[in-house]
């Protein structure tokens, strides 16, 4: 069985957002072996280094139930986890593999699969209480989230009641928060990935800088 977190951190149940909720159960009647639920927070309940992406994608998170996993985007995320010590396997095929994140946990801003992969702004801001409290009560002091993508990294510092003008977003910045952390990175997706505005060496490198931060190494 899965980490059991308290509802304040997760809601399988939560349909607070009716677009998505209902867009759930149309995905659900097409595609009956799917997931298709809040995907909840998949890793160590301890780790240091918290990673968010934005939202489960169709074929991947939705089918599977886990975070990135069969989504293009996760192809990348586990090697390079893997790489550096923080997932046990390269490659993460399904939430039953048997795969363990070390001392890492990945969460999503947006719990629920958005259509056409973009979640509204009121849907952004409506799941952000789940990781406030993911951050508040999960993260150890000292901790490091590493945010894939600017909606991450908004709904990071908007979690926190910070000023999204205070804490711009860019690849490789680290902004420093009372109780942890924030390293921005592009988002490891497929665009991001094919038009080269994120290479395999740049998602290393901060991967291995947040690594660095959270562990003190
Ligand atoms: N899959 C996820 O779970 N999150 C993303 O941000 C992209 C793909």
């Amino acid at each position: 069985m899965g980490t059991r977190y308290p509802k304040t951190v997760f809601d399988i149940d939560c349909r607070d957002c009716p677009r998505l909720a209902s867009f759930l159960d149309k995905v659900k009647d097409e595609h009956s072996d799917y997931f298709c639920r809040p995907v909840p927070p998949f890793g160590d309940p301890k780790a240091r280094l918290l990673i968010v992406g934005l939202a489960p994608g169709m074929h991947g998170a939705n089918r599977t139930g886990r975070p990135f996993t069969g989504d293009f985007a996760g192809i990348i995320l586990y090697e390079t986890l893997h790489r550096h010590g923080l997932a046990s396997k390269p490659v993460s095929v399904s939430a039953d593999d048997g795969l363990k994140l070390l001392d890492c946990r990945i969460t999503n801003a947006v719990k629920c699969l958005p259509p056409q992969n973009k979640p509204k702004t009121g849907e952004i801001k409506q799941c952000n209480h789940y990781l406030l409290n993911e951050i508040r009560q999960m993260l150890p002091p000292g901790g490091v989230i590493l945010a894939l993508g600017k909606i991450a990294h908004d709904g990071v510092v908007r979690a926190m009641n910070a000023k999204l003008s205070q804490y711009k977003f860019a690849h490789g910045a680290v902004h420093a928060f009372d109780d942890f952390k924030l390293v921005d990175s592009y988002h490891a997706s497929r665009y991001n990935t094919q038009t080269k505005r994120l290479t395999v060496k740049m998602f290393d490198e901060v991967v291995k800088k947040a690594k660095r931060l959270a562990q003190g190494t």
